[in-house]
């Protein structure tokens, strides 16, 4: 596996196709590590996958944990190489975020959701993955459910400035206590860890019951954590673009301590 910063060293690598893009933030497990391996399933022998690395400061908000995001290179390359890639990207953000940078302006359900608490959020994300794409020129991109709505606005720019990219979805990858494996879940003490459980559970519970998102907030209150706490649990319909993930998905957004972290289900 070859490990690269600048754009050049990368248009030099890039030879095979199908070219498969893995974008991440770093901090890599094997949720990442999934994506990656599905990623090597696509190219096979003959193509080629790369991980791309950059902590992405356009999608943070002035308040966030830009500065305090986990930044893991060493094991990042280990875990990359362990789940096959053939090429780690770190790009520096002189290079990345030069003057040729377009800024992309999300769709209005961008603004909603995760978009009413992180304004800007997705222009930054949108930008960013627009601006890969244009490096990488992949053939596919993968990207994790878990971020569902990054997913859908993913694959609705890649819809109309990309068309011959498939997104490709991978679902979410859990610890043994079902919590969705987050990068943020560093930030969780042992307590909160043993919280943070209980929303994979409570969705798993919900998605059961006629009317989820009441009871996912109750199924969180009786375990103490109050609806405050809970951002969001909306019972969303899957755009005609979105259809493989199911016809509707309960989605969240729960704050555990100072840490939001995000999951969904599939509905009937
Ligand atoms: P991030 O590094 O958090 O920006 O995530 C990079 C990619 O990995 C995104 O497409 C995420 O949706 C995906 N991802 C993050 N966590 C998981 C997980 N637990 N299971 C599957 N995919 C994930």
């Amino acid at each position: 596996m070859k490990v690269i910063q600048s754009i050049a060293q990368l248009k030099s690598e890039l030879s095979k196709l199908p070219r498969i893009l893995v974008p991440t933030m770093g901090a890599l497990h094997s949720g990442h590590g999934e994506l990656i391996r599905v990623a090597r399933t696509i190219a096979n022998t003959s193509g080629e996958v790369i991980v791309s690395v950059f902590v992405n400061p356009l999608q943070f908000g002035a308040n966030e944990d830009f500065s305090k995001y986990p930044r893991t290179y060493e094991q990042d390359i280990k875990t990359a190489q362990e789940y096959g890639a053939d090429v780690i990207w770190f790009p520096s953000a002189e290079e990345l975020l030069s003057d040729e940078l377009i800024r992309l302006i999300s769709p209005e359900f961008g603004n909603t959701l995760e978009g009413k608490f992180r304004p800007g959020h997705f222009d930054g994300v949108l930008t960013i993955v627009n601006r890969l794409f244009e490096l990488v020129q992949p053939t596919h991109a993968i990207f994790g459910v878990k971020d569902l709505q990054q997913l859908i606005l993913v694959r609705e720019m890649t819809i109309e400035k990309w068309p011959n990219l498939a997104i490709v979805p991978v679902e979410t990858i859990r610890d043994e206590s079902g919590l969705a494996l987050s990068s943020r879940n560093k930030y969780l003490s042992s307590t909160e860890l043993v919280l943070a459980a209980e929303i994979n559970k409570a969705l798993n519970r919900a998605a059961l019951n006629p009317d989820p998102e009441t009871s996912f907030k109750k199924l969180l209150f009786s375990v103490g954590i109050q609806e405050a706490a809970i951002d969001y649990a909306i019972r969303l319909k899957m755009p005609n673009h979105c259809e493989d993930l199911g016809k509707e998905r309960l989605v969240v957004a729960v704050r555990i301590g100072t840490t939001r972290l995000l999951d969904n289900i599939a509905l009937n």
